[in-house]
């Protein structure tokens, strides 16, 4: 029985989608003003693969409806706002989704315009709202609305317009003005600023969503001069009192100020304790720039007045000298003021023009901010101005002394700046050739260690190893092997460690994996590093099968054998199995890997016959006839006397989906008629248990063994999550960050004896120490599979880290000690994409000499519990060399 194709079929979706994509001259916005729309990433990944893997014959399945509920928030039906894109969704063109819910229906379609942000075309996902207040000359405010969605892309002129109809005011649009009033509700210090450029937009002034603004009605002639001094950098500050406003005045940032001598103590008491606003989302900023700002080397550097000598206008990477100034000017707000909090506005606004990643409203990584900060200032500040060619000799003979010596000098040849003499040091780098052992050593500079966490680097696993029975056979247990394995292996490595441990040779194993919330992978690939694959999801089951084929070898084909639960009957959770042959999808809305047991087994892809077919699943399933009656005659039996019926759909590109309502009952003879061919798409075959005494026993007896393996494998996996939170040393990472690592496929080595990329073993070794050494705790994974956040607790000395026992350069030469001392702490707090940052640091400016302060945003309070220092929470840290 076949049913009519209705709309085209793997391939052909393809193209159409890639036709539309051509159109457009490619898969990413490029003109203000068009229609995307979000879908969700799972979703799209199973229809790519379904269209992609054909040629393949992989038998990917053809996705199901789409759904993006999980996309939504449960009651507002907003888009949630702890998505990532490409993890949780992705952007299609209007035309593209429109395509896609015609053939797969589903929904809700959430459509998104694209606007101007920064020099980027991107697709607006969120809208802002704004709480408007009419204020009379006294600021009483008269009436009040809210403006809801609202784009960033909105100029001052539209949001006035805008306000002014909500609020239904009768006057010409040239008699009103809009402040800026961030902090309005909390009555800071900075007051309401004049939004008085009518072409910018909400987002070149970074308004943030959810703020206050005020709209005034001009005055004949006080506003007047209000605005004047307004317009000189100044922002009025609105009085309650209907006297004539008072000028509030920004902190001068005269030439007077700027070189002066360094002595904050004196002049400004508060110097050093000023808050940053958030700017929407830019505590991520205003995390690092406070560590930054405590490092007072760097600090006396700028607002000495120093750096003006070495700012770079010419450097090409660098930004002429603009992000070194913007940077002093936050200082200067920071530790030349009365305020005790600032607004890093321009700043922010100048960082986004060099590094759009940082535009707009999205939380982002602190630590890659310092990163690119550190970068910027230094480019900026680098004193070399023409920068030298120049290539490393190839040279076996020399010592390592000498060849880090030398690339030292090499690289202070172009790069020669405070950041280089502060912030960086030099490790030592080798690399080895799997194949013909070459090494190859380097020594490269760096400007802060990015450590992994244990829990990082090695991953326990419990496989179940199911092996190839002959059709003769018994019936094999299935066994279940523990593994320790460093995430930084290979699938590869994996299958050979297996491999030792089960006798399976591995050109006959194949490895699959299960995860709750997706289908199998089929099979996982050989190079993939495990760290960059599904593995690191605490609820993944691993499978390992025996398979007759010589896996490498592309003739054979790859047929998934699944076993179902039938979730319409319960028996208290224990249900007779049916199977499905070739068949994802159906299994998926168990919801639970140990519903599913994969058995694979391979067929040659030309003329295998059907009851060639047959006789393989039964030597397949015959694991389940290993007992009482059965264990001897199954294999012989007709399927009529047989313990289940099998039923069989050819599926069709256009179906929906495989329904056991369209299989037909096959009997032996039209099984045996039936010959696979090369171009055979896709065969599902149930297999529905005829007697249910059997079932029950054979699950008592049986299953429920196999069904206890899954749930240990389960148990262990969640124990692996439970010990993260136990304690590690910093000592610990620094050791994993020297540890042995393989490269992965992408980060391969070019081995010039071999002329081929390998994926080569790297080793690194600290060799040269930097007087700040900044310290990143690699908290995020991002995979293409599963982001996490470790929440592990590293201890970390506050005082006297030493370093000594990790330096292999010559220690005698730099004659310098290798104890450090804390100064400063990036906090993380939350979950990775939202969460929220802090930073601790150490002033020695005030009061108490030498104390710790937790800067959270505009507030800055002084810590009296010092353990609060050293938490979970930590993700970059700030040492400083004690001389
Ligand atoms: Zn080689």
């Amino acid at each position: 029985k076949r049913k009519m194709v209705e709309w085209p079929d793997g391939s052909h979706q393809r193209e159409e989608v890639d036709a539309i994509e051509e159109r457009h001259g490619g898969g990413a916005p490029s003109e203000v003003g068009e229609r995307w729309c979000v879908v969700d990433a799972g979703w799209i990944h199973r229809w790519r693969r379904f269209v992609e893997t054909k040629e393949k014959n992989q038998g990917a399945e053809r996705p199901g409806m789409i759904d993006n509920h999980q996309l939504l928030e449960d009651l507002s039906r907003d888009l949630r706002r702890d998505l990532v894109e490409r993890v949780d969704f992705e952007l299609v063109r209007k035309e593209v989704w429109d395509c896609l819910i015609g053939w797969y229906d589903g929904g809700p379609e959430i459509s998104r315009t694209t606007i101007r942000s920064g020099r980027e075309i991107t697709v607006e996902l969120y809208l802002f709202c704004f709480n408007v207040r009419h204020v009379d000359f006294a600021n009483v405010t008269q009436s009040q609305c809210t403006l809801n969605g609202i784009s960033r892309a909105m100029t001052i002129a539209e949001l006035k317009q805008k306000a002014v109809n909500s609020l239904e005011l009768s006057c010409s649009l040239d008699k009103v003005r809009l402040w800026n009033a961030l902090n309005f509700q909390s009555e800071n210090e900075v007051g309401p600023e004049i939004l008085d450029d009518e072409q910018k937009t909400v987002e070149e002034l970074l308004l943030v969503d959810g703020q206050t603004l005020l709209l005034k009605k001009l005055a004949p002639m006080k506003l007047l001069m209000d605005e004047e001094s307004s317009g000189n950098g100044h922002a009025s500050h609105l009085n309650g009192q209907g006297k004539s406003p008072v000028t509030f005045r920004f902190p001068k940032q005269t030439a007077m100020i700027t070189f002066l001598p360094w002595n904050p103590k004196q002049r400004f008491p508060n110097a050093g304790l000023v808050g940053l606003n958030n700017l929407g989302n830019t505590c991520f900023m205003n995390s690092a720039l406070q560590c930054l700002s405590h490092t007072d080397e760097l600090t006396n550097f700028f607002l000495s007045g120093k750096f003006q000598e070495d700012i770079n206008q010419d450097n090409p990477i660098g930004m002429g000298g603009i992000l070194a100034k913007e940077y002093h000017q936050v200082l200067l707000n920071l530790w030349t003021t009365e305020a005790t909090a600032y607004p890093p506005r321009q700043f922010k606004l100048h960082l986004a023009q060099f590094a759009p990643m940082f535009s707009g409203y999205g939380q982002q990584d602190s630590q890659e901010l310092l990163a690119f900060l550190l970068d910027g200032i230094h480019e900026d500040l680098n004193r070399i101005r023409k920068k030298p060619y120049i290539e490393l000799k190839e040279n076996e003979s020399r010592s390592d002394d000498e060849l880090s010596k030398e690339s030292w000098e090499l690289h202070k040849k172009r790069h020669d700046s405070i950041i280089v003499d502060l912030f960086q040091g030099q490790y030592k780098s080798t690399v080895v050739c799997p194949t013909c052992h070459k090494s190859s050593v380097t020594f490269d500079p760096f400007m802060y260690l990015s450590l992994p966490l244990p829990h990082n680097s090695m991953r326990k696993l419990s496989i179940i190893v199911w092996k190839r029975h002959e059709l003769t056979g018994g019936a094999p247990r299935p066994r279940k092997y523990q593994l320790k394995i460093s995430r930084k292996r290979t699938v590869r490595d994996l299958r050979f460690m297996l491999s030792d441990m089960c006798g399976v040779p591995t050109k006959h194993l194949l490895l699959w994996q299960s995860l709750i919330s997706d289908c199998f992978e089929i099979p996982i690939s050989d190079v993939v590093r495990l760290d960059e694959h599904m593995f690191d999801s605490p609820s993944a089951v691993f499978v390992a099968s025996e398979v007759a084929h010589d896996i490498t070898e592309a003739v054979s084909s790859l047929f998934p054998l699944y076993r179902r639960t039938d979730l319409s009957s319960s028996r208290e959770g224990l249900v007779p199995p049916n199977f499905i042959v070739s068949q994802v999808k159906q299994f998926k809305e168990g919801g639970n890997p140990k519903d599913a047991t994969p058995m694979i087994f391979t067929i040659d892809r030309s003329g295998t016959s059907g009851s060639k077919l047959d006789s393989i699943i039964r030597a397949q399933t015959s694991r389940y006839f290993g007992f009482e009656e059965y264990s001897k005659s199954a294999v012989n039996v007709e399927i009529s006397s047989r313990p289940y019926t099998l039923k069989l759909v050819e599926s069709e590109p256009g179906s929906a989906r495989d329904s056991m309502d369209d299989a037909v009952e096959v009997d032996q003879e039209s099984l045996n008629a039936i010959v696979f061919r090369p171009e055979t798409v896709r065969v599902t075959i149930f297999m529905i248990w005829n007697n249910s005494d059997f079932v029950d026993r054979l699950y008592d007896h049986h299953e429920s063994n196999i069904l206890r393996s899954f749930d240990r494998v389960a148990s262990l996996a969640t124990m692996e999550t439970q010990n993260s939170s136990l304690e590690l040393s910093l000592h610990r990472c620094l050791r994993l960050w020297e540890e042995e690592e393989t490269l992965s496929e992408e980060n391969s080595w070019y081995c010039p004896q071999c002329s081929d990329h390998k994926q080569a073993s790297k080793r690194l070794v600290l060799w040269r120490a930097p007087d700040i050494l900044c310290i990143h705790l690699k908290r995020f994974s991002y995979t293409h599979w599963s982001r996490n956040k470790l929440e592990t607790f590293v201890k970390f000395p506050v005082e006297g880290l030493d370093l000594a026992s990790y330096l292999n350069g010559p220690q005698a030469l730099e004659q310098l000690p290798h104890i450090y001392d804390l100064y400063a702490v990036i906090n993380h707090y939350g979950s990775l994409g939202g969460g929220h940052y802090t930073a601790f640091a150490r002033s020695k400016y005030h009061a108490d000499a030498d104390r710790w302060y937790d800067f959270d945003d505009a507030s800055v309070s002084p810590i009296a519990d010092q353990s609060r220092i050293q938490s979970s929470n930590a993700y970059v840290l700030f040492y400083r060399r004690r001389r």
